[in-house]
């Protein structure tokens, strides 16, 4: 579903049928020490960039708003591979071992 903020991203759900007036991040809301999520969260979330560059790969990604200094909303992005049980240290460059992996085969 297309953002507020114009990608497309699987965790955005927007609801405006009847008279409803939903939208959420499905993934900030699933994350219990979030705050809640704003719409403009997404013009500054890589999750979606995350999600199309490992494309095909086990990774869980968990995203949440958090406050710095408590003041300034961040989004913490968290990875893990499914695969090979590791936390993943970059999100956006993958699991090093399924890289790897990738690596040996071509
Ligand atoms: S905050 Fe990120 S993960 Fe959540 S809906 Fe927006 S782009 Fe998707």
């Amino acid at each position: 579903m297309r953002t507020p903020a114009g990608t497309d991203c699987r965790h955005y759900y927007e609801d405006y049928n009847r008279g409803r007036a939903i939208q959420e991040c499905r993934l900030i809301k699933a994350n219990r020490r979030s705050l809640p999520w704003q719409p403009g969260d997404c013009a500054k979330c890589v999750v979606p960039a995350i999600l199309r560059a490992n494309a095909g790969r086990e990774l869980r990604v968990d995203l949440a708003v958090v406050k710095r200094w408590g003041l300034l909303r961040r989004l913490r992005v968290d990875a893990y591979c499914l695969k090979h049980e590791i936390e993943v240290a970059s999100a956006e460059a993958g699991c090093p071992r399924c890289s790897a992996e990738e690596r040996g085969r071509a």
